[in-house]
């Protein structure tokens, strides 16, 4: 997990063997699609590139404890990670997203598979 600056970001090669998401804002890149379970919502494990605010602004989020996530290069909201020791998954927000499909960068897909 990386909480740095961008200079030590992870890159992921933007070859037609990978799939995987980047920031829509910054293009940064956050998860790789194998890491992505596609229900609910993007439910992620493995995020890369991405900070937390504050312990102490955790919130609830459908009566699950949260913090905000955020691009490391550009700060938005880009999701959310469980705050709870035993689960370290991210819901990230697709509209924040998005997706290389092996050849192009295109939005990422919203949760009914359509761009
Ligand atoms: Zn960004």
């Amino acid at each position: 997990m990386s909480f740095v600056d961008s200079p030590d970001n992870v890159r992921y090669e933007m070859n037609d063997q990978n799939r995987f998401y980047l920031c829509r804002h910054c293009r940064n890149h956050i998860v790789t699609k194998n890491n992505l379970i596609r229900y609910p919502g993007y439910l992620c494990e493995n995020v890369v590139n991405v900070g937390m605010d504050p312990v102490r602004t955790w919130r609830y989020l459908d009566d699950v404890a949260v913090l905000n996530v955020r691009c490391n290069d550009c700060h938005r909201h880009i999701g959310e990670r469980f705050y709870t020791t035993a689960e370290r998954r991210y819901l990230l927000h697709p509209d924040e997203l998005l997706y290389w499909d092996g050849s192009r960068l295109h939005p990422a897909p919203t949760q009914n598979g359509t761009a």
